[in-house]
């Protein structure tokens, strides 16, 4: 199995067998300055790549699967992704062409690929109602109900952007609306809204936190900031959907407890009459998205398999 996540700042891709273990891993860097064509030409050529690999070291290519963060049509194998330039490429297409074989290829949200192996080897093992949620440069969520993941059409799972800022206070969203989610409470905005309240550039969330354990006030506003929308956020998905787990993942879950005891303390305090979640944290790290889509490809073999077709 061939798998590549295109999501963060490197393309993390491998080699992995059918139950689930990784047998190559490596990452590569995703050309975004050059442009969305740059983009898929690097990753058509580390597919092939792998591929090759895979077959001098014995192993037979029974499936590719490939994440992406963007709006998946899985039908026709296009991608919408602003972060990587693409608008409706035809992603599946050229992934045929480039391998030039008649394998299953699996396209797939990178964070639904995340919550995915957490939901089959991590966090959220032995689950039915869950959530994945990974706090790094955005937000976005997986979501686990009644045994299965929700895709909505490639739709779901946007809580980073839903509102939880109103009034002056809200700030533009990459996504156009004001006062999303994202825009206080991810890694991204984390070090944004110290830099510009304090006029110190710092690096990234990770230095914010340092700061905070220092006892640096401005520090403290922001992440309590952070963590108010934030129990908000957890507060809204527990009375929607009723997760009994709650995996937080991404960079900003590297604060530990910093992060998940208030986030627990917060939603306990909010709840009246609602299932109480457990909170923890995701244990799979930067490799989730990429198991995932080996994952999500493997299923898609067993699939084929049970109902009679030979997958090339
Ligand atoms: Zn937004």
């Amino acid at each position: 199995m061939v798998a590549v996540d295109l999501g963060g700042t490197r393309m993390k891709c491998g080699l992995v067998a059918a139950d689930g273990a990784v047998v190559h891993r490596e990452t590569r860097p995703t050309p975004r300055e050059a442009g969305g064509r740059a983009v898929l030409d690097a990753l058509l050529e580390t597919v092939v790549e792998l591929w090759q690999k895979a077959t001098a070291d014995g192993h037979r290519v029974r499936a590719i699967g490939v994440v992406v963060p963007g709006i998946i049509d899985a039908d026709n194998g296009t991608v919408v992704a602003e972060n990587l330039a693409w608008a409706d490429l035809p992603v599946r297409d050229a992934l045929v062409a480039a391998v030039g074989a008649d394998v299953p290829i699996v396209l797939a949200h990178d964070v639904r690929g995340g919550g995915y192996a957490e939901l089959r080897q991590g966090a959220l093992t032995g689950t039915t109602n869950s959530l994945f949620l990974p706090l790094g440069t955005g937000i976005a969520a997986a979501m686990v109900v009644d045994g299965s993941l929700v895709s909505g059409d490639g739709y779901a799972g946007e809580l980073g952007h839903t509102r939880f800022i109103h009034g002056d206070a809200a700030e533009l969203c990459a996504c156009g609306q004001w006062g999303c989610l994202e825009t206080v409470a991810s890694a991204a905005a984390i070090a944004r809204r110290y830099a510009a309240r304090t006029g110190r550039t710092v690096d990234g969330a990770r230095e914010v936190l340092e700061l905070l354990a220092a006892g640096d006030s401005d520090a403290a506003a922001v992440w309590e900031e952070a963590l108010t929308v934030l129990v908000d956020a957890l507060v809204l998905y527990t009375t929607l959907v009723a997760p009994t787990r709650i995996a937080i993942g991404g960079g900003l879950v590297g604060a530990g407890e910093t992060l998940l005891q208030p986030l627990r303390d917060g939603v306990h305090a909010r709840l009246t009459f609602q299932r109480e979640p457990e909170i923890v944290a995701a244990v799979l790290g930067e490799e989730a998205g990429c198991l995932g889509a080996a994952l999500m490809a493997w299923d898609r073999v067993t699939a084929d398999e049970e109902s009679g077709e030979q997958p090339a």
